[in-house]
């Protein structure tokens, strides 16, 4: 971190500045100029907020030259982190990985069924939702334990681990006994809260981001994860808001390499809710696994104009398996197993 004062900081100031950052066991250098004093700090700066140094009247500027994270940073952890999900790998040189399935478990009958044709079609994770974060309190909410249930049902008969998204605290024994991967969603990706009771969980998470955050955002909500202690998480870009009406979000493909430059972590692409239109999620697929993702989390129900939510940006399961198929040729020609 670089600090410059403004002309004239009075010695003593100096002086509380270097004792300041020194008692917090950080190596001080500072370089006097006639016009400013820089400071420069070295150490574990992770503590510090650029906002509190700016606090100071005499500080005129403030720059972090490392990142504020630390578990999840590349720097300090290589090698790609490969996440073990109900016994499929995620990330690194683990084949590319397809979660499959409808936005709602309809029920046990529609999740079996569903499961079965899009394992058929080339997933190897089902997904499912049973408490759905809806805009509209009037809207379906979810079938809650009895779909967790219903989930665990197609797990049995198709031996997919199944992925869903958890909402709140209360809910967690549930998740830690029955769900394989714990979904964040796009809404909760900054309730600190969750993070951290996730963080205690001893299952892997799946970190979507947020509608309107900073890929340095979504690294930080990674980081409260690991620094709770759960370590195995994998984060899922899903579109962010801009001022694109004609899709739903604006898929930020981008951020797949910018997050396996900064970070170790897995990174899955979403084109369902980043497009929300069925017409446009296998291009964005493909393009997903040019990018380098590590897998997509695709929406799939064999009535879309039926569905309980998000009917829309569905794929029907015939058209599931020849996106996959798609994307196996993608897959290859850029190297990735699948
Ligand atoms: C979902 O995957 O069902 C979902 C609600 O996604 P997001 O949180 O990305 O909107
Ligand atoms: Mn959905």
């Amino acid at each position: 971190m670089i600090i410059s004062t403004k002309k004239g900081t009075p010695q003593t100031e100096l002086d509380s500045i270097v004792h300041n950052f020194e008692k917090q066991g950080l190596a001080v250098t500072l370089i006097r100029g006639t016009d400013y004093n820089v400071f420069g700090l070295v150490g574990d700066t992770t503590k510090i907020a650029e906002k509190d140094v700016l606090a100071n009247p005499w500080v005129e500027n403030v720059t972090r030259v490392s990142a504020p994270y630390k578990r999840a940073n590349r720097l300090f952890h290589p090698a790609d982190s490969i996440i073990d999900v109900g016994g499929v790998k995620i990330g690194g040189n683990a084949p590319f990985a397809i979660m499959a399935g409808p936005c709602s478990i309809e029920g046990e009958e529609q999740i079996c069924r569903l499961a079965a044709e899009v394992q058929q079609g080339g997933a190897t994770l089902l997904r499912g939702g049973a408490y759905k974060p809806r805009t509209s309190p009037y809207s379906f909410q979810g079938l809650g334990t009895e779909g967790i249930l219903d989930m665990v049902k197609a797990r049995q008969k198709t031996g997919m681990p199944i992925v869903s998204e958890l909402m709140s605290e209360e809910r967690i024994d549930e998740f830690e006994e029955y769900v394989d991967l714990v979904q964040i969603g796009a809404r909760n990706m900054q309730n600190f809260q969750l993070l951290k009771a996730v963080g205690k969980m001893h299952k892997p998470i799946l970190l979507k981001r947020g509608l309107a955050n900073t890929i340095e955002e979504w690294i930080m909500s990674a980081e409260y994860i690991m620094a709770g202690g759960n370590e195995q998480v994998i984060l899922c870009e899903r579109g962010i808001r801009t001022f694109e009406k004609y899709t739903r979000n604006t898929l930020d493909l981008s951020a797949v390499p910018v997050i396996k430059e900064k970070t170790h972590l897995p990174v899955i692409v979403d084109p369902s809710h980043a497009t929300g239109d069925w017409k446009l999620v296998e291009s964005m697929a493909l393009a997903a696994v040019a990018a380098g993702a590590d897998g997509l989390e695709i929406e799939v129900h064999d009535d879309p104009p039926r569905a309980w939510s998000d009917g829309a940006q569905c794929l029907k399961p015939d058209k599931f398996a020849d996106m996959v198929a798609k994307c196996k040729r993608v897959a290859a020609a850029v190297g990735r197993d699948m």
